[in-house]
C-alpha cells in the first residue's frame, strides 16, 4: 500500500511539471483513484520520497504550508501576492549565494532556499488591460 502510494505521488507531480501542491492538494487528488487512503498515508510517504529525494518539500514563508515538487535541484521560487500562483526561477543563482556564504563564515552549506514575492508576469498584463480599458486609452 505504501509504495503504491509513493509510486503515485510521483506520477502525479511528475505530470504536472512545476506545480507546487501541498500535502492536502495532493491528497484530494489521490483519493478519488485510491479509495479508503487516508491523509497520514500521503503525509509519511511525502516525508520518505522527500528524505529519499526523490521529491523536493519546501517552505515558501512561514503562512504557507509546505509544498511539494518533483525538480529536486536547489531553486528560487517567486510567489505572486496577487494570484498566489507559485513558479519555478530558472536562473543558477543559488549557487553564487551558497559560495559567497561558505567563504565568508567556513560553513558548509547543504540547501538554499530563496523565495521571490511580487506580481507575476499574468496579473501585471491583467492590470495593464483594466488601466488602459479604465482610461479608454
Ligand atoms: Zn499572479
Ligand atoms: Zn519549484
Amino acid at each position: 500500500m505504501k509504495r503504491g502510494v509513493k509510486n503515485q505521488i510521483v506520477k502525479l507531480l511528475k505530470e504536472r511539471p512545476g506545480w507546487h501542491p501541498t500535502a492536502r492538494i495532493i491528497y484530494e487528488h489521490l483519493k478519488g483513484k485510491m479509495p479508503g487512503l487516508a491523509f497520514s498515508s500521503v503525509y509519511r510517504a511525502l516525508l520518505a520520497l522527500s528524505s529519499e529525494k526523490k521529491i523536493r518539500g519546501f517552505t515558501l514563508d512561514s503562512e504557507d504550508e509546505k509544498r511539494y515538487e518533483i525538480y529536486t535541484k536547489s531553486h528560487p521560487h517567486f510567489k505572486c501576492t496577487e494570484c498566489g500562483r507559485v513558479y519555478d526561477i530558472d536562473i543558477d543563482i543559488n549557487l553564487a549565494f551558497k559560495e559567497l556564504v561558505e567563504v565568508h563564515t567556513g560553513h558548509i552549506v547543504k540547501d538554499v532556499h530563496i523565495t521571490y514575492f511580487g506580481i507575476c508576469n499574468e496579473c501585471l498584463r491583467k492590470k495593464v488591460k483594466k488601466i488602459v480599458k479604465d482610461n479608454d486609452v
